[in-house]
This record gives structure tokens, sequence and C-alpha cells, in this order.
């Protein structure tokens, strides 16, 4: 499929750089500790997983495409991702998801977007601008069944991004294969609705559950 080879087609969702004043990678896409201790509740849709990477910023923080495309759903409440989100479509196939936005974007179903235009503004899921303001960025199929590592995706320096994340940075271990799912570009893709991937018989951080 076109998809897999697609490479790091995308960009960020700043203009500006990363940053103690600007943003800094929150949580990312995987196996994360954090999604394994919620994987039957908050991530249970998502086959147990964080299904988007997450970036820390203070609220109202002005966050762009990353990539061109057509709006194609304004505060779609199938999506979660509260109080606001916005979904975009890219002609390679993908779609954009952005969520947890402070106000509902200023764009209309249909409506063109270029890379790198401001297309909305960081929230808080909480609504405090205070407890966990945060992007969660998606990268979806055009079905919106499946949901894509999209570290692979979008273009950044990553291992650079993690080492100054701030929650849940390490990825859950599955002991009895330690190694897999441990880094960023390797992370499985999520297809919505089906099993959870990661009920461990063994694993690392214990298990509270
Ligand atoms: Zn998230």
């Amino acid at each position: 499929m076109a998809q897999e080879k697609a490479g790091a087609v995308f960009g960020l969702p700043f203009a500006e750089p990363p940053g103690p004043d600007t943003w800094l990678l929150g949580q990312a896409y995987g196996n994360t500790t954090g999604a394994f201790a919620r994987r039957r509740e908050w991530y249970r849709a998502g086959q147990g997983i964080h299904f988007g990477i997450d970036f820390s910023a203070r609220c109202g923080t002005p966050i762009v495409a990353i990539g061109d495309g057509v709006v194609l759903k304004v505060d779609a409440p199938e999506h979660g991702s509260a109080p606001h989100n916005l979904l975009i479509a890219h002609p390679n196939g993908y779609v954009s998801l952005y969520g947890h936005l402070l106000e509902r974007p200023p764009l209309r179903v249909g409506q063109r977007v270029r890379r790198g235009e401001v297309i909305g503004l960081t929230g808080d899921p909480d609504l405090t601008c205070t407890s966990r303001p945060h992007l969660h960025l998606e990268i979806r199929d055009r079905t919106l069944g499946r949901a894509f590592n999209a570290h692979r995706l979008i273009d950044a320096d990553w291992d650079a991004l993690m080492l100054i994340g701030a929650f849940g940075r390490g990825f859950q271990r599955d002991l009895d294969d330690p190694r897999k799912w441990q880094t960023v570009f390797d992370q499985p893709d999520v297809r919505f609705g089906w099993p959870l991937i990661n009920e461990f018989r063994n694993t690392w951080p214990r298990d509270w559950n």
C-alpha cells in the first residue's frame, strides 16, 4: 500500500521550534506506560495504546496544519478529544486529527488549508489550562478506522524530543519479548474497535490492573 511507503511527508503542528516557552513532546504515540495503565478504559477503542502524539503547550498556542488539505470535520463528537477537535483530509490519503483545542476552530468543512497555516489553538481536556494543557494529534486513514504511527509520518527529531518530554516517556515492556515496541519508530498501527494488543502476561512496569 502506498501509505506504508509514504515516509515523513508531514510537518510538525507548530510553527515555533520546541522549548520551554513554546511546546514540548508530552506523550509519544504507541505502547506508552501511561496508555498501558489505562488500556481497558481510555485507550480500549485504540487497542490499548496511545493512538496519537501529545504535545505539551500553554493554552492558546497556535497550531498549524501538518500538510495541505481540506477540512473534513469540525467539532465531531464521535472523535472525542474534547473540548474541541478538527479533522483535515490530505491528498495523500491520510487524515490528521487535532484534539483538545481551546475553542471551535474558525474553519468550515470543505475549506482548503495549507501546510503551516494556523488552524486552531491548543487547549486542555480538563478545561482548566493548568492541569494538562496539550494538543493530541492523530494521523488516520481515509476511513478513520485506522491510526498510524505518527512519528514515522512527521518530519522531526523525535529522539531529541523524547529526551525532554514532560510525561509518559517510557514504553511498556512485554517481558516475553522485551525489545518489542520500545522506540518511537517501532510502534504498531491501530485499528479502532479491534482487541487490545498489550495484555502482556509478564510486563514492566508492574501491572496494577
Ligand atoms: Zn493524547
